[in-house]
C-alpha cells in the first residue's frame, strides 16, 4: 500500500554549466535560471572552505 512510485528507478541527472568554472555540472535536480549551479569539484571546494 505504501508503494505508489513503483516506476521510480535510478535517479535522473541533468546537465548544466558550472557557475564557477564554466565546466559541465551534473546535478540530480532540475536546473533553474535564477540559481547558480556548480560542478562536483567546485561544490567540494566551496564546502571545504
Ligand atoms: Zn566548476
Amino acid at each position: 500500500m505504501a508503494r505508489k512510485n513503483a516506476a521510480r528507478g535510478a535517479r535522473e541527472y541533468h546537465t548544466a554549466v558550472c557557475a564557477s568554472c564554466g565546466g559541465e555540472a551534473r546535478i540530480p535536480f532540475e536546473p533553474k535560471d535564477d540559481r547558480p549551479v556548480y560542478c562536483s569539484d567546485c561544490f567540494a571546494k566551496m564546502k571545504g572552505e
